[in-house]
């Protein structure tokens, strides 16, 4: 990947670029913004510029196919083992900081989720950052810059990722995948600017899974409870896709609330359910809608403080079949 192919982020593009070739880059960067927008990708096309025979990344010398391969011997990648960054694993790629690069003019480190750092590390890594050497390259990826510790933060050329705009996303997915615009359409506008995410694990879930999904939601009714409580068990079945639904509805509800609010269909994300959500607004109003966009987002908020997962949706799909 070189700056060129990466989608996006001129800015970013222009400002290491310009960096590289004018020997000023800095010791340590933090790469911030949204999951799945192309911060390691960038980190990488940097990585290969520096390493290239060739000075620029070109992707058919010996260096850049071994960033490619991720076995260049000055290139270090960190990622949490398990939940976290642990001491050991700063400490070990530390005592290699002290030798010289091997092959390239400098050593280059990508600290990948860097806020999941224990504190530990984050102290041990604090030494690296106060005694820079013209030598190393650390590149900090986080989605949560304030988690990170501030005299980390302070010590790292701040270089911010926003998300790609939907159209871009939609762009590509008709490009790269053929499918029609209305399922773009869809794809783009739930995968929240990451590309990640639309070209994902979720494309299956953001198209024929949530149709089924809806249609489950949207045939529940406050007086039969046994099909709530079974949605609520397979919904809440698997913790890392339960997000993802959760905003599935939340996107529903919020394009019902377009049409009693009496905007436009192109205003929809799904696209491909206009009847349904025009159905469900005749029998809805804005304030019962509200109530159920503000219960979605309470019981977010309790799923981020590991409430019972199973039971918090059993009392969701209460409010929403209401
Ligand atoms: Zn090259």
């Amino acid at each position: 990947m070189t700056f060129d192919q990466i989608l996006g982020h001129d800015r970013q593009k222009e400002i290491l670029s310009r960096s590289l070739a004018s020997g000023r880059l800095a010791h340590a960067y933090l790469f911030s913004g949204p999951d799945g927008v192309g911060k390691r990708l960038m980190a990488l096309a940097l990585a290969r510029a520096i390493v290239c025979h060739e000075q620029r990344g070109c992707g058919n010398c010996l260096a850049c196919r071994k960033i490619d391969h991720q076995n260049h011997p000055d290139l270090h990648l960190l990622e949490p083992d398990g939940n976290s960054i642990k001491i050991e694993q700063v400490r070990s790629f530390q005592k290699d900081l002290h030798l010289k690069p091997l092959e390239a003019s400098r050593k280059i480190c990508l600290i990948e989720e860097a806020d999941s750092m224990t504190v530990g590390a984050a102290n041990a890594l604090l030494k690296t950052l106060e005694e820079p050497r013209g030598d190393t390259l650390l590149i900090l990826l986080t989605a949560h810059p304030n988690r990170l510790l501030e005299t980390i933060r302070s010590r790292c050329q701040p270089l911010p990722f926003t998300r790609h705009p939907n159209s871009r996303i939609q762009a590509q997915l008709e490009k790269q995948l053929g499918i029609d615009s209305t399922e773009s359409h869809v794809l783009a506008a739930l995968s929240e600017g990451s590309f990640k995410k639309a070209f994902g694990k979720d494309r299956e879930l953001y198209l024929d899974k949530r149709r089924k999904l809806l249609k489950t939601l949207t045939g529940l009714s406050p007086g039969s409870i046994l099909p709530i409580l079974d949605f609520a068990e397979q919904i809440s079945a698997d913790k890392t896709v339960l997000p993802d639904i959760l905003e599935i509805f939340q996107a529903f509800y919020r394009d019902v609330m377009m049409i009693l609010q009496g905007r436009g269909d192109n205003h929809l994300v799904n696209l491909d359910l206009k009847e349904k959500i025009h159905r469900v607004s005749g029998r809805e109003n804005i304030a019962s809608i509200l109530a159920k966009l503000e219960a979605l987002i309470e019981v977010r908020r309790q799923l981020d403080r590991n409430v019972n997962r199973q039971l918090a949706m059993e009392v969701l799909l209460l409010k929403l079949a209401a």
